[in-house]
């Protein structure tokens, strides 16, 4: 059975640890329950990106190393979609 977005995310601790593959993976599950989706995945991303940030003095520096660079490119990713979709709605 598909485990719901919440499942997946209790069965894989926190997403500051995930790999990208696990991010996908909830991606897509997040898609399936039809989540607030945009706006959840950004504000998990953003989280995400700011937990990284404060345990990690390479990527403070803007220099991303390999678990960050990813982690940042998600962010930024989902931010430009959250915002393109706000113009959207706003026709
Ligand atoms: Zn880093």
């Amino acid at each position: 059975m598909t485990p719901t977005p919440v499942q997946f995310r209790s069965s894989h601790g926190d997403p500051a640890a995930w790999m990208p593959a696990d991010i996908d993976s909830y991606e897509v599950l997040a898609d399936i329950a039809q989540l607030p989706p945009l706006f959840d995945r950004y504000m998990q991303a953003f989280e995400t990106a700011t937990k990284h940030l404060g345990a990690c003095a390479a990527c403070r520096d803007g220099r991303p190393c390999t678990v960050g660079g990813p982690v940042h490119d998600r962010f930024a990713r989902l931010q430009d979609e959250y915002r393109g979709q706000q113009t959207q709605d706003r026709g």
